[in-house]
């Protein structure tokens, strides 16, 4: 008798911890469900809300790229209307429509791109390049810009035997990977000079592209490869510039079967390096 109370009493306690612990288990799952359900939702509302942030950022530096250099087309235009405007006054009338025009068009040249890029339609054309005659193509069409803001453009070739060095690649996108580095360049700097490097090992070519400009803060260095992004946001911009080079430079660079970096230091300067592979 006694041994059969003990037993019901020992089921008793065995049925009361058994339903405790299914409780407990049950509410432990329940717990982690909605844990990873919040984390999920969380994730979502970051990547909208960066969405968000990122159009409302487009939209301004749009309206900014385009507006500006349309107003300075028509204003001109209306301006060469008037009889009385000197030659001189007229052919530097000119230059303004043709330097807005430039302008207007490298905006969408840049949309475009960004365009073929995400929807995977950007391809590459691989070739045997010369990338002395390239690198010597890039000091000869910045040379004036950099020299009319009074900065020095160096470029330092690989060294080579025989004068060349041939190397497979898709000759347009590394132009305009040093081509948007240098234009960054001499767009960020207003003294010093500007080194473009160059280095060949193996199958890869390591370039380096170094200013000694206004720097950025070591906060933004990882952001301004992102799209419609620079690195001082909400207005306190006083140059030119829709936001779009360095993510088409980064995606240009990765396709060429190589990455990206940069360091920097606010007051003293900036340096962009990539390699690419032989293709
Ligand atoms: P943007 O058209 O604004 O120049 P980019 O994508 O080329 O767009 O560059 C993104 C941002 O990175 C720029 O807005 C600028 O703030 C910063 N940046 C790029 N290159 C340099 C540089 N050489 N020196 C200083 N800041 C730079």
């Amino acid at each position: 008798m006694a041994l059969l109370v003990s037993d019901s009493h020992l089921i008793n306690l065995f049925q009361t911890y058994k339903g405790w612990f299914y409780v407990m288990f049950t509410a432990g799952l329940l717990f982690l469900f909605v844990k990873r359900h919040l984390e999920v939702l969380r994730a979502a509302q970051q990547r909208a809300l960066e969405g968000d942030r990122l159009k409302t950022a487009f939209l301004a530096n749009m309206s900014h790229e385009i507006r500006t250099p349309m107003n300075g087309i028509l204003g001109f235009s209306k301006i060469l209307q008037n009889d009385e405007i000197t030659p001189e006054e007229h052919n530097a009338y000119l230059a303004i429509i043709e330097k807005s025009a430039t302008r207007v068009m490298g905006t969408i040249n840049d949309l475009i791109d960004i365009a073929k890029i995400e929807s995977g339609q950007m391809t590459i054309r691989s070739a045997e390049t010369d990338i002395l005659q390239l690198l010597e193509e890039v000091r000869q069409f910045f040379s004036p810009e950099a020299s009319q803001k009074g900065l020095r453009l160096a470029v330092l070739p690989a060294e080579s035997e025989d004068g060349g060095l041939p190397f497979r690649t898709d000759r347009e996108k590394l132009f305009a990977i040093l081509a948007n580095l240098v234009k960054n360049a001499i767009k960020y700097s207003d003294r010093g000079v500007i080194t473009v490097t160059c280095r060949h090992e193996d199958t890869r070519l390591h370039f380096s592209v170094t200013d000694t400009g206004i720097g950025i803060a070591a906060n933004r260095l990882q952001s301004i490869f992102e799209r419609f992004v620079q690195a001082e946001e909400g207005g306190a911009r006083c140059v030119e510039g829709s936001g779009l080079g360095l993510a088409i430079v980064k995606a240009y660079v990765e396709m060429l079967g190589g990455s990206i970096g940069v360091e920097s230091e606010p007051g003293k300067g900036s340096r962009f390096f990539f390699s690419v592979t032989s293709l």
